[in-house]
């Protein structure tokens, strides 16, 4: 290959992250302990933060590689498959030995409610060496977008090896190491990550959420995501309140937030400036909630500008 080749073809964001086979059983009620139910039927999809945020942000039309773990086994195959058939770049997403790919197993009731159990498998084993080896991504990337179903060591490497802009989505929410968050461009959080990060109850308002947001040291801006209240935006010059896009009907509001991170990303990525790439973000998140599940609800750039309905 060419270094022109490669330099065309190198990724614009990079995604540092999980991948799992989520499997989703239909029961007609939940089991209680020691209770067998008959299934009605059973769903695989690929799914985990890392995969997610990185297929929401192919979707829109940019370059991304995700840097993660696998196992060596049916499950990792289906994933790798189903990420490139999405466009992203799997030659930083490995197989290691010894390991299951992760999975999460989802019951899910005839009123939906769910019990849900996550096997993290080879993504807890992503560690620092393994995403050193993706340094050159990680050093030519405009953005790396980090989550938490990785390691602390995993997310602390990635951010000193980041050459570009750094999104931090703490997601599930985890105390997040200074030195982390001191090279946080932009962290993502929703109201009760923000509210655990900031040692306070949830904000019920918007106004409540910029002012704990605006106490969170260390990251350049912060967004929150605020659900069907859309997401405000708080920086050193200024707050600003984005309302969500209305929606007919709410669907499936599983995977917004990584629309949402996909999607700021993609805009910044593009040029806007952070403002913009949260309205962007507002928008392309409302489409999702119009679909049933994460990925499959994800909308393309041209989805989008269509407007959610
Ligand atoms: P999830 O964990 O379900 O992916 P989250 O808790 O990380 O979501 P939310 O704040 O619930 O994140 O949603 C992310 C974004 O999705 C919101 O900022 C908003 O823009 C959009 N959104 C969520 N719910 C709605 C809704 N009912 N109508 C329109 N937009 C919505």
């Amino acid at each position: 290959m060419s270094t022109e080749a490669s330099a065309v073809e190198a990724p614009e964001i990079v995604v540092v992250g999980s991948a799992n086979i989520d499997t989703v059983i239909r029961v007609p009620r939940l089991p209680t302990p020691g209770e067998t139910v008959l299934g009605t039927s059973v769903t695989e999809f690929v799914g985990g933060k890392g995969a997610n945020q990185a297929v929401a942000a192919a979707r829109l039309g940019r370059r991304v590689s995700l840097v993660g773990l696998v196992g060596e086994d049916a499950g990792g195959a289906v994933v790798r498959d189903a990420l490139r058939a999405e466009g992203v770049d799997t030659a930083n997403l490995r197989p290691r030995a010894g390991t299951s790919t992760g999975i999460a197993m989802i019951q899910v009731d005839d009123e939906g409610e769910n019990t849900v159990t996550v096997v993290p498998g080879a993504n807890a084993e992503l560690d620092a060496e393994r995403v050193r080896a993706s340094e050159l991504a990680l050093r030519e990337a405009r953005i790396t977008v980090l989550q938490f179903e990785i390691s602390d060591e995993a997310v602390v490497e990635a951010v000193r090896l980041a050459g570009g802009t750094v999104i931090l989505n703490p997601s599930p929410v985890r105390p997040v190491p200074g030195a982390v968050m001191d090279r946080v461009d932009v962290l993502i959080v929703n109201r009760s990550e923000l509210a655990l990060l900031a040692g306070a109850p949830e904000p019920a308002t918007t106004e409540l959420a910029a002012e704990l947001a605006a106490g969170v040291e260390g990251p350049a801006a912060v967004v929150v995501t605020l659900g069907a209240d859309g997401a405000v935006l708080v920086r050193p010059g200024g707050v600003v309140v984005v309302p969500a896009v209305p929606v007919e009907a709410v669907v499936d509001p599983t995977g917004a937030g990584d629309t949402f991170c996909g999607a700021l990303a993609d805009a910044l990525v593009r040029g806007e400036d952070l403002a913009a790439a949260v309205r962007w973000a507002v928008r392309a998140a409302a489409v999702a909630v119009t679909g049933p599940g994460a990925q499959s609800a994800m909308p393309t750039r041209e989805r989008v500008l269509a407007g959610a309905s």
